[in-house]
Formats: structure tokens, C-alpha cells, sequence
């Protein structure tokens, strides 16, 4: 891999959020132009995941094209929101059949997007399709919605990839796709090839998983087609600049992609509700650099013979090693 690793961010790292404190935001709202602009700014990004509808709805698809052109970004995915306020109860398991019905147009727009794009994939994060409360639904009807919702979406386009995104939960109290091994059931379910998994090393911390253990699982299965990071402190998605926290499990998962020789995009998704947004990319790059170094100092072979003899101390201490000396 060495220089050829490419690096992108979904595109709301570059935004600035609202949340039920700061109702007025974390400053000025941004537009879509004005974020990609940002993401420009970043030392080595190449490409972007863009949220479908357009943040500011006066933005043409033209008026992208040349942003994305002028900052040198390509897309790698687009990302319907099938989260905002008409979806409230649910996209594919939205009690009214209308709801379901817009979601899977917005859906096939995102998907229209994607392939004028030349993107990879549309990105699937059904955050508000779940529940909150006992007894709020039935669990069996509510599992086959979120399947047969994706599974029409996969074969209206089988030319397109689209990925899944799992979470435990927010906004949901419990997300429908809440885990790795959830979701693969669902996909394998359903049964066609081009559904996978976006495993967002996060979330899969924050799940109670361990990434690399997630990573290794969706490979093995064929579904991993996409990844983004970010840390927390495991109890919330706090979407932290990656390695902050977990320097090690980070070190874990990558080495993980590079053993299954996974090729893809490592990419950020970060909320720097706080920080400068390209400051807090510029830092998570850098130190994925770190891990990309490490990966290509550490002994492979060695890890696996360690690992052969489940020998916790030889295989850790390798990994620290590779990882602390690599700055
Ligand atoms: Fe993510
Ligand atoms: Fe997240």
C-alpha cells in the first residue's frame, strides 16, 4: 500500500451541528459548497461521502461537480437521509406505507446520484428505523421491514453496491441494525451481492464489539465493502478524532484489513463539535499515517505464530512496539 493508502471523510465533518442543548448550534450553519471548500483544505483527503438531499437545496449537481473538481475530491458515496423529520418513526419500517415509499424514492435518488458521481456505493444509515420503548413493536415485523427494505433497494439497482451502516443506537433508543453479526444475518438473508457492511470502528466499539473481531467477521463473509473511524469512550458515539482513545484497538482493526489484504478508502467520520474541522482531519490522518508505518514495520509472521499460541504479552508488546516507534 505504502503512499497509495487514500484517505476520505463523509462531508459532515465539515458542518456545524445543532443538538438538544445548543439548539442555535455550534456556529454559523454551513453549505454544501462551503464544507466541500473545507474538506479541500485537508492535507490528504481524495475522497468524500456526500449526504443526499444537498444540504442547501438551491445547489445543482453541476454547482458540486466543480467544488469537488476545484478541491480535487471525488466521491465515494452518497448517503440518503432517511433520518430526518419525515422519517422520524422509521424509513423501511416506518408504520405508514408512505413514509416506506418515500424513503426507498429518496433512496433510488441517492442511488441516480451515485452513478453520475461514479461513486462506489449508496450508503444505508437507517437511524431512525428501531424503537424506544417494551412493547412499542413487533419484533418480527419490524426485522423483516428492515429487510425487505434494503433488499428492494439492492434489486431496483443491481448494478450499485449499497452498504449498511450499523449502530447500536441515536436517535433510536435501538437501532433495527444494531450490530455486525445482525446485520449479516439481515444480508444474508436477503441474499444478494451487492449489500455489505460500512463497519464504523466506532460504532462497532461503542456496540460492545471489538472492531478488529467485526472486521475479520464481515470479511470472512464477503460483506465488508466499506470503513470509517473515528474513537469514543465506549458509552456514547462521540465521534472523536480516531486514536484519541483507542490507539490500539485502531492498530488492531487496521492490522486486521492488512492481513485480509482488504483494499478500500480509510476514512473519517469525526464531529468536531468544538474543534477546527480540518485541524481535527489534518490529526486523524496523521496518525493513521502512524498505523499505515507500523503496519509495514510489524511482523507478520510473528504475530501470527503469537497468535498460534494465543500468547497475549509477545503479540501486545509487537504491536505497541510497531505502533509507539512509528511517529
Ligand atoms: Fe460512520
Ligand atoms: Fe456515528
Amino acid at each position: 500500500m505504502g503512499d497509495k493508502q487514500k484517505f476520505g471523510a463523509g462531508i459532515w465533518h465539515f458542518a456545524t451541528y445543532v443538538d438538544r442543548y445548543a439548539t442555535d448550534g455550534y456556529g454559523p450553519s454551513r453549505g454544501l459548497i462551503e464544507m466541500i471548500d473545507l474538506a479541500g483544505q485537508v492535507n490528504d483527503l481524495s475522497v468524500v461521502d456526500i449526504n443526499y438531499p444537498f444540504a442547501d437545496k438551491s445547489v445543482s449537481l453541476e454547482d458540486v461537480e466543480k467544488a469537488l473538481e476545484r478541491n480535487k475530491l471525488s466521491v465515494i458515496g452518497i448517503t440518503p437521509e432517511i433520518y430526518t423529520q419525515q422519517f422520524a418513526k422509521g424509513a423501511f419500517t416506518n408504520p405508514d406505507p408512505g413514509v416506506r415509499r418515500l424513503a426507498n424514492e429518496m433512496v433510488n435518488d441517492a442511488a441516480d446520484v451515485v452513478r453520475r458521481f461514479g461513486a462506489s456505493y449508496v450508503k444505508l444509515w437507517p437511524g431512525q428505523d428501531g424503537w424506544d420503548y417494551p412493547f412499542q413493536v413487533d419484533h418480527h415485523e419490524l426485522w423483516n421491514a428492515s429487510m425487505d427494505g434494503v433488499g428492494e433497494l439492492a434489486s431496483q439497482n443491481p448494478d450499485l453496491n449499497f452498504v449498511i451502516e450499523y449502530k447500536p443506537r441515536e436517535p433510536r433508543v435501538h437501532m433495527s441494525y444494531d450490530s455486525v453479526a445482525r446485520t449479516l444475518l439481515g444480508i444474508e438473508k436477503i441474499g444478494l451481492p451487492n449489500i455489505g457492511i460500512l463497519l464504523d470502528f466506532g460504532h462497532s466499539l461503542y456496540g460492545g464489539e471489538s472492531p478488529a473481531d467485526a472486521a475479520q467477521l464481515a470479511i470472512d463473509y464477503n460483506r465488508l465493502f466499506g470503513m470509517d473511524v473515528n474513537d469514543n469512550f465506549r458509552s456514547w458515539d462521540d465521534d472523536l478524532m480516531a486514536g484519541s482513545v483507542h490507539p490500539i484497538e485502531l492498530f488492531e482493526f487496521f492490522y486486521t484489513l492488512r492481513k485480509n489484504n482488504w483494499e478500500g478508502v480509510w476514512q473519517l467520520d469525526q464531529f468536531p463539535f468544538r474543534e477546527d474541522p480540518v485541524a481535527v482531519a489534518n490529526g486523524a490522518i496523521d496518525f493513521l499515517k502512524v498505523v499505515e508505518r507500523a503496519l509495514d514495520k510489524l511482523d507478520f509472521d510473528a504475530m501470527r505464530a503469537a497468535q498460534k499460541k494465543h500468547d497475549a504479552i509477545t503479540a501486545l508488546k509487537m504491536a505497541e512496539k510497531a505502533l509507539y516507534s512509528s511517529y
